[in-house]
């Protein structure tokens, strides 16, 4: 079994959590920039490369303007993160759009914001025509489903063919040519057909089947194919006996299938695009919470001040997340436990059976890799509020980039105006750290 390290003592969460009560999230930023120079250092055998950060993943502005620091864009799939990305100064060749099923007010709106429509169906060039009241950009992106399994040598990695993403092959050689024939004068491809891979051969393999599609798209259409968007799904090791995909190695692998298949057609030019999400931040933001129950009925059970509404995955995939009891790093795994949240659901454990030290009530769990796809995939479920986000800064000092939910925000949309004036104020606007 690997060791996961933590980049928080429990004598630090004891000082953070006297200004800012647990539940919290809490990032890295160190751990943040080193991933990104890295990622840029992968690439830097293609002129063009450019991440462009889920932001579904973290939303967050103080995230979003680190990763700007290092030259990413955004990938944004809904009117929200564009607004998100255009406040922030992403503009024109800083946004790709990235929807599926999307509403044609989305993409006049991503038009608007420069954004890179990136089409997921070939429908959507009526709907594009439409909202654009027959200009397109110069610029657009079709995104490919070869439909079948996604296979490494015998392994089966995914089931593209039963994912709703995407055009089939002639689908997209028909969209090239519409669009080519409506006046778009620079092309780009993307797929997303594999999720959370830990191997660094997915992005090559993905590569070499998108380069071979971008030839032939060119040969068959004249299409002017200005870059290829592997988009996301370059994995993290959620579990300790996992290996960490090596960044250095992909972009490496990357470059020799570009040199086998995209230099020999005269297309050396093209420019690389990821869209990486849970690799850019999952291990550097964790969910802190503190024990504060304990049952012993069937089994043993440790109920924390967390619950699913602030991280979802262990309740929608039964997703591993690595617990670490801080201070007991070292202490021996003789417990075996569940570690629950408070929601009226049974799945609403953070970890079934897990061997864990000896847990005593107030200890604070360290939830690891929740940095990517955790805070933005909460929700409001039995009036649970959403917890604050903190920024561990390099020089030490904690920077709060989120309050955490009050009362007051949650009744906020209802329309029924006297609910709030029946109740205390101090209760609307108490909870944890307001500020
Ligand atoms: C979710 C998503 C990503 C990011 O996926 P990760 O698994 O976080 O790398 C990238 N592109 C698109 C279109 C997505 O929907």
């Amino acid at each position: 079994m690997g060791v996961k390290k933590t980049f928080v003592s429990k004598e630090k969460l004891e000082e953070i959590s006297r200004t800012y009560p647990t539940p919290f999230y809490l990032y890295d930023e160190a751990g943040i920039r080193a991933n990104a120079r890295r990622i840029k250092q992968a690439f830097s055998w293609n002129p063009g490369y450019r991440e462009f950060f889920a932001v579904k993943a973290t939303p967050n502005p103080a995230i979003l303007n680190i990763l700007k620091e290092y030259d990413c864009g955004t990938d944004c799939a809904s009117k929200t993160e564009l607004m998100l990305a255009n406040a922030l100064g992403f503009g024109e060749g800083k946004i790709m759009f990235s929807s599926n099923d999307t509403p044609e007010e989305e993409f006049a709106y991503a038009a608007k914001v420069k954004g890179i429509i990136n089409l997921d169906d070939i429908t959507h060039i009526a709907m594009v025509d439409e909202a654009l009241h027959g200009k397109f950009p110069e610029t657009m992106s079709c995104r490919f489903n070869p439909g079948g399994y996604f296979k490494m040598g015998n392994d089966i990695m995914d089931n593209p063919g039963d994912a709703k993403y995407g055009m089939t092959h002639d689908q997209i050689l028909e969209a090239f040519r519409i669009l080519k024939s409506r006046g778009v004068k620079h092309f780009g491809i993307h797929a997303f057909l594999a999720s959370n891979t830990v191997t660094d051969d997915y992005y090559p393999e993905l590569a070499g089947q998108l380069f071979r599609l971008a030839v032939e798209l060119k040969d068959k259409t004249g299409a002017d194919i200005r870059f290829i968007n592997l988009s996301g799904g370059v994995g993290i090791a959620y579990r300790p006996e996992q290996r960490d995909n090596d960044i250095l190695d992909i972009g490496e692998k990357v470059h020799r299938v570009y040199d086998e298949i995209l230099v020999p057609a005269g297309m050396g030019d093209v420019a690389i695009y990821t869209e990486m999400g849970r690799f850019m931040l999952a291990p550097y933001g964790v969910l802190v919470t503190k024990a504060i129950h304990e049952k012993h009925i069937y089994k043993e059970y440790i109920g924390c001040d967390a619950c699913a509404v602030n991280l979802m995955r262990p309740m929608m995939y039964g997703a591993y997340h690595h617990i670490t009891v801080a201070g007991k790093e070292n202490a021996p795994c003789d417990h075996v436990y569940d570690v629950t949240g408070s929601l009226c659901e049974n799945s609403d454990k953070f970890a079934i059976d897990r061997k864990l030290p000896r847990i005593d009530m107030g200890d604070y769990l360290i939830i690891h890799d929740a940095g990517a796809h955790g805070y933005s995939m909460g929700y409001n479920y039995n009036g649970k509020l959403k917890c604050a986000e903190l920024l561990l800064r390099e020089d030490g000092s904690v920077r709060m980039i989120r309050r955490a939910e009050t009362p007051r925000d949650y009744f906020a949309t209802l329309d029924f105006t006297g609910v709030m004036d029946a109740m205390d104020p101090a209760d609307l606007d108490g909870g944890s750290s307001v500020g």
